[in-house]
């Protein structure tokens, strides 16, 4: 049986592209899934379309910039689900705005999300994998996180976080038998992307971004899926503090 089979997983930002994959490929490897999101309609339809598909899933509506409606989120998947083993942070805001008229208002908005979000994910659910000596958590940053991106600082600023974050808790509670690794994605067709594009913010768009990729092809969600669900697996457990690119090979 694959590993995630019968693990009761926690999929953040699971309502849209790649969060919505992930929890779709967990489930179908046996994974019990919590689909969280701020969308609480997204949240249940993707539980109703993995439940449609023979899996295993519950939606809830969940802000992860909430530490409240974290806890209680939580809480309530260990009621139906029993102990979290599976963690994946991949809810994210983004923010395309000048450096110099970002207000501490948009810059906590965008660091409590994709940053503190991961960090109040992580703080409810390490109890449960601690005491089963087993847990697998895998958080999404961004290639820019490398690479740096115009307009970007407080966006590109949290998903640097993300890294340096999954390498200190990685070395934290490796000797529990809990990894902790990230996936910083390059360039992914999603309705994020899609969104952006038809704002004009993408530059010449998604295929312009799939000609500069060695691979020819812009990723897709599933990319992020297959990766993840590697990480999330028995297989994986040598794997922790790792940061797991896919890019189609673009480096920058
Ligand atoms: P998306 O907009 O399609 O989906 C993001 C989901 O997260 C949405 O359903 C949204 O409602 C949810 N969400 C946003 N804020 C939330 C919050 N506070 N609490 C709970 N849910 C919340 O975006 P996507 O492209 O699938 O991106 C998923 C992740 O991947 C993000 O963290 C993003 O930064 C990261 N990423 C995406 C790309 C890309 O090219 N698409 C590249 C690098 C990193």
């Amino acid at each position: 049986a694959h590993t995630a089979s019968g693990k009761t997983a926690i999929v953040t930002g699971a309502a849209s592209g790649i969060g919505l994959a992930i929890a779709q490929r967990l489930a179908r490897d046996g994974a019990k899934v919590a689909a969280f999101d701020l969308n609480a309609d997204g949240a249940e339809a993707a539980a109703a379309k993995i439940r449609a598909d023979g899996g295993t899933a519950i939606g809830l509506a969940v802000d992860v910039g909430d530490r409240a409606q974290v806890d209680r989120g939580v809480e309530e998947v260990r009621a139906r689900f029993g102990p979290v083993g599976i963690l994946v942070n991949n809810a994210g805001r983004e923010g395309f705005e000048p450096f110099l008229s970002i207000s501490e208002e948009s810059w906590e908005g965008i660091l409590s999300v994709n940053l503190t979000g991961t960090f109040r994910c992580c703080q409810a659910v390490l109890p449960d994998m601690v005491q089963a000596r087993w847990g697998r958590i895998v958080n999404i940053s961004s290639s820019s996180a490398h690479s740096g991106q115009p307009l970007m600082t407080h966006y590109v600023a949290s998903k640097a976080g993300v890294i340096g974050f999954t390498k200190a808790l990685a070395l934290e509670f490796g000797p529990q038998g809990i990894t902790v690794n990230t996936i910083p994605p390059g360039f992914i067709d999603t309705p994020m992307t899609r969104r952006n594009e038809a704002k004009g913010l993408l530059g010449p768009g998604v295929d312009h971004h799939a000609a500069r990729t060695p691979v020819r092809r812009p990723g897709l969600p599933e990319d992020i899926a297959a990766a993840c669900a590697f990480l999330v697996s028995e297989e994986a457990g040598y794997i922790t503090g790792q940061v797991f690119g896919v890019n189609g090979g673009r480096n920058t």
